[in-house]
């Protein structure tokens, strides 16, 4: 792991020299329509201009005539879209890997890739302004297509194979992974997991308000993982909950999934679908805590004796999978048999 955040640090120093060079460049060009396809402009629209990766045309292209505008919009449009089908397509892949013992150690690759090409390189697509933009469009406020194909691209494939995107491929989570220390146990009771959903429901519905009332995405303005990935912020509000977020990374284990991600809560919901992939128990299961300690997202917490599994919080890191050496925790499809939350030693089942 020191390893992987080592790493981690170098890329992020060398390619945010690179990007900031690469911002102070696009600002002094008025001519070369092939700038808004590089990977490096989606900072530049992102960031510069109060806005998200998919909303933010107009500051960009009001230096060109009206008929280069539509040609760079549609080509941005597209590349967008690419790297769109790209990232479901990884997390497809990263749903088949997980099943199998091999290949589910190679996720620590999948969550690097994830921060330092999609986080650094390319600043997204990101998922919450793709939840956003999906939202607008249910409400008829949005054309950002891209990001719609994300967000909805995804359901299928959490239905099929679990949270999987959570947990291999979104590098908002995957950066907060790498910066945890992982030797402080605070914030780990099931009663503070409670408390952390509940904020988490609080701030979902305060986010479809806001945009319900405003029709606007107000994300990026304050968006800590924007700083982070180019070390800009519009406003002072966004450095503040970027220290937040680096601190409490620290010490507690993807804080702003387990708090505030709309995108990560939505996905939950699919587990509950019948015939959605969840994880569940054979009759082999001895109730020891080995599963439970492995869960670092606390989607398996402990009751007295009794270990719970929510599958609405799982990622499907794979990590009790691996670590139950008697191999009683499986995936299963939601039935009657294997609901989407249960109690471990199979002596009660919750029904959900
Ligand atoms: S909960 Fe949200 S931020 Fe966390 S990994 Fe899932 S989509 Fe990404
Ligand atoms: S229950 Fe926890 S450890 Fe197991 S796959 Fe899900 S998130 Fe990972």
């Amino acid at each position: 792991m020191k390893i992987y955040f080592s790493f981690l640090i170098l890329t992020f120093l060398v390619i945010s020299i690179n990007i900031t060079n690469a911002q102070e460049d696009e600002f002094s060009q008025t001519t070369e329509i092939q700038n808004t396809q590089s990977a490096d402009d989606e900072f530049t629209e992102d960031e510069f201009s109060d806005s998200d990766e998919f909303s933010s045309d107009q500051d960009e292209f009001s230096e060109f005539s009206e008929e280069n505008v539509e040609e760079i919009k549609s080509k941005t449009n597209w590349n967008r879209f690419y790297w769109a089908i790209s990232i479901l397509f990884a997390t497809l892949l990263a749903g088949i890997f997980v099943r199998f013992e091999a290949t589910r150690k190679i996720r620590p690759v999948f969550l690097l890739a994830a921060v330092v090409i999609l986080g650094f390189y390319r600043g997204g697509p990101g998922i919450i302004s793709s939840f956003q933009n999906t939202f607008l469009f249910f409400i008829g406020s949005t054309d950002k297509w891209p990001a719609i194909v994300l967000f909805l691209g995804l359901i299928p494939i959490t239905y099929f194979f679990g949270k999987v995107f959570c947990g291999w491929t979104c590098y908002l989570g995957a950066i907060q992974e790498f910066l945890y220390i992982g030797k402080f146990k605070i914030l780990q009771s099931d009663k503070s997991q409670k408390v952390m959903r509940i904020i988490r429901y609080f701030i979902f519905v305060i986010l479809l308000a806001q945009l319900t009332f405003t029709h606007s995405i107000e994300w990026s303005r304050i968006g800590p993982f924007k700083v982070i990935f180019n070390l800009f912020s519009p406003n002072i509000t966004g450095y503040i909950l970027l220290v937040i977020l680096l601190l409490s990374s620290l010490f507690i284990h993807r804080p702003f999934c387990k708090i505030a991600c709309p995108a990560g809560l939505f996905y939950g919901w699919i587990t509950k679908i019948p015939g959605a992939s969840v994880l569940g128990i054979t009759d082999s299961c001895a109730g020891c805590k080995t599963c439970s300690t492995s869960c670092q997202i606390n989607a398996i917490t402990r009751e007295g004796k009794t270990s719970k599994l929510d599958n609405q919080e799982c990622i499907m890191c794979g990590e009790c999978l691996s670590d139950c050496n008697i191999k009683s925790i499986q995936a299963f499809r939601k039935s009657k048999n294997h609901k989407s939350q249960i109690f471990l030693k199979g002596i009660k089942k919750v029904k959900i």
